[in-house]
């Protein structure tokens, strides 16, 4: 992309509004454009980082065998008139009038509507079990949007819901989801750690809430040294393995899930040695509740003996737009973000010091060109500005690498290459440069943000 060409409307000054950190970013780095409170359109950058948190979501849930699906935005009042939960959902519910003065709403989550569509068609046990998921906005009246897209009123989640026969099968749905979450998170280079939670109004037996530490999260964390070393990401595991799967699940919740209350250093089981603090962020919430929508929307299926029964279910989310802005709490410093690879909206930046300079130019393209081909994304400042507004503006959108080049340096064929994370600048020829950002990407930022926990 030719930043010329491109759509980046960066500010200078901090946005008053803004109180932490990555709200400040975003907005500063042209990701997003608040239109309502709580409600933000996505430009053109920030829509890139969306996209890539958004296909690791789906890849992970993929390789763990849900399937996906798209339900609509828009649901029918009668639907969760049917589980009790259209009064009980209080103010936080947007309800809608449509033109034949049918009751509607903005669905704030899909319990409901994928009981319905699986009452439709699953009847036998010899269909589960079932995992369905889809990305979809979600509408949520906040008393306090606040913070940006970490607590949006408009937001958008990745959800989804298990059926199982019955208890130990619906267990097995909810560890596959508890081993997806961490993979998914880990592949963001982002270290989170599984806390026992509260089960909350969607009711339930079984509930985990995946934290995301930072320095600045929305709430206090206390946890044990050891789970720094661990690598959450589990690779001998497989989804296939009920056996591997459940003594994974034992050996984590045993050693972290104990923490009931890990916001609580009364409670937090932990030597005192051994106890970090810190602060999280929550960025994913699985529950089993076993029958409750199943039996109140009358969701059966026969099972062996013909009997019909309730299934089991499970719901499991994940907040992909409030990632982006947790993201950048984990990865930034005073010039601006530094995103991870794997979620970056380019791999690289490449700074033109002197466009219109024939030497310069050239170089430029030729590099642009050799990403191209290792299908690395790049961004080129071919803008004709200061030199410090390039060099501010790159570092504050983030990107893992950017490349320098002026008419010094490229008279001997050489440039600048740094890396946004280590600070680390080196002066490279050209083909070095390429090389040496083709052979690193991708291990920068990896778990970074625990170093200061
Ligand atoms: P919270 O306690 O933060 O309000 P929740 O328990 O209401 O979260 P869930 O209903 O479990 O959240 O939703 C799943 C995920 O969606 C959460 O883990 C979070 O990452 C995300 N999420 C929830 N509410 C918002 C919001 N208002 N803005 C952005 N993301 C949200
Ligand atoms: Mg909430």
């Amino acid at each position: 992309m030719h930043l010329s060409r491109y759509f980046l409307p960066t500010l200078k000054e901090t946005p008053k509004e803004a109180e932490i950190v990555s709200h400040r970013y975003m907005l500063r780095a042209g990701m997003m454009k608040q239109t309502s409170a709580g409600i933000y359109a996505w430009l053109p950058l920030g829509l890139r980082v969306l996209r890539k948190i958004e296909q690791i979501v789906r890849d992970e849930q993929n390789a763990s065998g849900a399937h996906e699906v798209l339900m609509p935005t828009i649901q029918p009042a009668d639907l969760w008139r049917e589980s009790d939960r259209y009064d009980a959902y209080g103010e936080e519910m947007l309800r809608i009038r449509d033109r034949h003065d049918r009751e509607m709403l903005f669905g704030p989550t899909n319990e409901e509507m994928i009981t319905d569509i699986f009452r439709a068609h699953i009847k036998s046990y010899k269909d589960l079990p079932q995992n369905l998921y889809h990305i979809q906005w979600k509408f949520r009246d906040e008393v306090r949007p606040r913070f940006g897209v970490m607590r949006g009123r408009e937001f958008l989640m990745k959800d989804n819901y298990s059926f199982d026969l019955d208890y130990d099968s619906a267990l097995i749905s909810y560890q596959k989801m508890f081993l997806a979450y961490l993979r998914t998170f880990a592949r963001m280079g982002l270290k989170t750690v599984p806390s026992r939670a509260e089960t909350g109004p969607i009711g339930g037996d079984l509930s985990h809430e995946f934290v995301l530490l930072t320095d600045n999260g929305e709430s206090d964390v206390y946890l044990d040294n050891q789970w720094m070393n661990i690598d959450i990401s589990a690779p001998g595991v497989s989804y296939d393995d009920h056996n591997q799967l459940n003594e994974f699940f034992d050996n984590m919740t045993a050693i972290y899930g104990t923490t009931d209350d890990m916001h609580d250093p009364e409670t937090c089981p932990v030597d005192q040695a051994e106890l970090i603090t810190t602060r999280g962020i929550e960025v994913g919430h699985i529950f089993y509740f076993g029958t409750k929508y199943s039996q109140a929307m009358g969701a059966q299926v026969q099972d062996k003996d013909g009997q019909l029964v309730p299934v089991h279910m499970g719901s499991y989310g994940i907040g992909v737009s409030r990632l982006v802005g947790a993201i950048i709490e984990a990865f930034h410093d005073d010039k601006g973000i530094q995103w991870p690879t794997e979620v970056a909206p380019f791999d690289v930046g490449i700074i033109n010091l002197k466009p219109g300079h024939q030497g310069c130019d050239d170089h430029a393209l030729d590099i642009y060109a050799a990403f191209e081909k290792q299908n690395m994304e790049c961004l080129y400042d071919d803008r004709d500005i200061r030199a410090g507004n390039k060099f501010a503006d790159m570092d504050l959108i983030g990107l893992p690498w950017q490349i320098i080049l002026g008419p010094k340096g490229i008279e001997k064929a050489m440039v600048e290459v740094k890396n946004r994370h280590s600070g680390e600048t080196v002066e490279l020829s050209v083909q070095d440069a390429i090389s040496h950002i083709v052979s690193h990407c991708g291990q920068t930022g990896k778990y970074q943000h625990l170093k200061s926990a």
